[in-house]
């Protein structure tokens, strides 16, 4: 454990030495669990919007693209539930004076049992050797079993306390699993109360006349709303789908993960509108179809579970979270939510308006089921920052720092470097700089020694680097350096373009999805 959040501390302090990421208002001593991307985050993380606009928007007939705004009617909120159910459960420790969610306490809790089933497993892995069944020792080993009924006991009662409004029962949870405070060591806990995490704006010049509003917390309402003037305009047949990325507010009690939880933060999301009756299917179909689109970027299979939910919110009658094996283990990254007719019900009711689907061969109206997928662009950016840096000894007993990003992703596709800062070789580098540009985010650098520009360009990720040597006058060629491999191959001018761009592109990862 200790391991991974030392390997978290060197993700955040790498993000702030490299240009990643910066605290929001630093000169001010920052504002909590804000954020701004800097010069590389901000690549980083159009890329991975431009990944995800791609495969899930333009790859998909029957997927369309919107952009609401941030500020929406008041009544919207009413309508989603929001104002009446989008809370948190709440409790303080009185000796350390620090809050909590109380169903993070509990699930935290229920994560370290997990713990020792896992130390199980490594144990009996390491005892049985070849002969292992994973599978069998789970669903066999008296302790395992146990451990398992302790946690799906204590899950099973916290979802039905918090459906129920059931403060006081938390409360009790936490007392008798006598789960302690992480700062003062005490279970000196006050009541649990609910908190409405949306944050209140005004809308209007002078105060008796002002309208309140709500930056919104999530971008489906946005969806939601324009659903019949996209049908319309679009002339879009069911099953189909609007999708969206764009920022969400959040007044989140507990943060404190560096990037994975934060006050503003931004969501791709996407809407998937069928017939009533079929939602359990592209249930199904949504949680394949986006486990692929993770296991495409190459982060290894057993860094992603999912994990089905007991408890579920007001408008689902399913609900998966992909969770991520970040430093800090394993939490979500992404939700599933099988939204039932909701909200376009809610919607058409507190609007007047009808927001139902003419079905053309049926000759019927109905309101459409939605199966929603959501993911945070943030977690994603810290998901595959974190995967992604690695400290690796070489050859000659040096290390280096690299981040090992896809390279369709990195911020930079190449650096020009010329060997030497004389003899032309600048002029020749800036000239191909100057070509690729066009193509690709490329960076020149002539400052130091070249090995030490290799070890600057892995620290940001760019795949490729091309040093203009004095044999490039010579012969028109130039190295071309690989960074996981770090071999360099030499290559004509003239393939330059062709030869990056094959190993660039994601095309080929979309194909083969
Ligand atoms: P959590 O349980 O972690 O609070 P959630 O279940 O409330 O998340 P959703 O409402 O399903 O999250 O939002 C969809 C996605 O938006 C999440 O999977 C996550 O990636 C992202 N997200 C939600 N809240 C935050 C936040 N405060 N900071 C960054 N990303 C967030």
């Amino acid at each position: 454990m200790s391991l991974n959040l030392d390997k978290f501390k060197s993700v955040i302090s790498h993000a702030k030495e490299y240009g990643f990421i910066f605290q929001s208002s630093e000169i001010y001593d920052g504002l909590s669990a804000v954020y701004d991307y800097a010069q590389n985050g901000v690549e980083l993380k159009n890329n991975i919007r431009q990944y995800w606009w791609k495969s899930m928007v333009q790859m998909h007939d029957n997927i369309v693209g919107i952009d609401s705004a941030v500020l929406m009617h008041p009544t919207v909120w009413k309508a989603s539930g929001h104002v009446d159910a989008f809370n948190d459960p709440l409790i303080d420790n009185k000796d350390s004076k620090k809050r909590y969610r109380a169903d993070v306490l509990v699930e935290d809790y229920c994560a370290k049992i997990e713990g020792k089933i896992e130390k199980e497993i490594k144990k009996a892995t390491k005892r049985f050797g070849d002969s292992f069944d994973k599978e069998q020792f789970i669903n066999t080993n008296p302790r395992i079993i146990g451990y398992n009924n302790k946690i799906s006991d204590i899950l099973s009662r916290l979802a039905k306390s918090l459906e129920n409004e059931d403060l006081e029962d938390v409360r009790n949870l936490i007392i008798e699993l006598e789960i302690v405070c992480p700062i003062s060591g005490s279970k000196n806990w006050t009541d649990v109360k609910q908190f409405n995490l949306m944050f209140g704006t005004k809308l209007g010049a002078s105060a008796d006349t002002a309208t309140d509003l709500f930056l919104r917390p999530e971008t489906a309402q946005g969806i939601f709303v324009n659903f019949l003037n996209v049908q319309k305009t679009g002339r879009m047949k069911i099953p189909f789908g609007i999708a969206q990325t764009g920022k969400a507010f959040r007044n989140e009690i507990v943060a404190r993960q560096f990037i994975f939880r934060m006050r503003e933060f931004e969501q791709m999301e996407m809407q998937f509108f069928v017939k009533p009756g079929t939602q359990a299917d592209w249930y199904k179909k949504w949680k394949e179809t986006r486990m692929k689109w993770h296991l495409s970027l190459g982060m290894g299979e057993d860094n992603y579970r999912f994990h089905d939910h007991e408890k579920l919110a007001h408008y689902a009658d399913a609900a998966s979270d992909i969770e991520f094996n970040f430093p800090f283990g394993f939490k979500e990254l992404e939700g599933i939510h099988s939204r039932t007719d909701f909200d376009l019900k809610q919607h058409q009711e507190f609007s007047g308006k009808k927001l139902q689907y003419y079905d053309n061969e049926l000759k019927e109206s109905y309101t459409p089921c939605v199966v929603e997928t959501s993911i945070g662009l943030d977690r994603m950016f810290l998901a595959i920052l974190s995967n992604s840096l690695k400290e690796e000894m070489l050859d000659n007993n040096t290390t280096r720092t690299v981040l090992k990003i896809p390279p369709f992703l990195c911020p930079y596709k190449v650096a020009l470097l010329p060997l030497v800062k004389k003899d032309g070789l600048p002029q020749i580098a800036k000239d191909i700089y100057n070509t690729l540009k066009l193509e690709f985010n490329v960076t020149y650098d002539e400052k130091d020694a070249v090995g030490r520009r290799y070890r600057r360009q892995d620290a940001i990720g760019t795949p490729y680097c091309i040093t203009v040597d004095h044999q490039t006058k010579d012969d028109n060629t130039i190295t071309i350096r690989e960074r996981d491999s770090m071999q360099q191959v030499r290559i004509p001018l003239t393939d330059i373009e062709k030869y990056i761009k094959d190993k660039v592109s994601f095309n080929p990862t979309l194909l083969a999805m």
